[in-house]
């Protein structure tokens, strides 16, 4: 029994970036692209911009970040927390 969906592969793709194509290089304006790359076993992954001269970013902190922001931007939050900030 063959299953046409299990034996064709279509291009496995690497593990695409959240943000591919939506940052630019701070520096040089260049898109940057997500580029994992693997080191003693372990996963690191970064963004780096298409002129590959300027210092990649980490993948994890950058998307958490792009994620509070556009929660912040796109969403007023029923849950959202309301956080006493002491001594201002
Ligand atoms: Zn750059």
């Amino acid at each position: 029994m063959v299953d046409s969906n299990q034996s064709r592969r279509t291009g496995a793709k690497p593990t695409k970036g959240l943000l591919t194509g939506l940052l630019v290089c701070y520096f040089c304006e260049q898109p940057m692209y997500y580029q994992p790359s693997k080191a003693r076993g372990k996963l690191y992954r970064y963004y780096q911009c298409a002129s590959r001269k300027h210092t990649a970013i980490s993948a994890d902190d950058l998307e958490s970040l792009m994620e509070q922001e556009f929660l912040e931007a796109f969403g007023e939050l029923p849950v959202r927390e309301r956080v006493l900030v002491p001594g201002e």
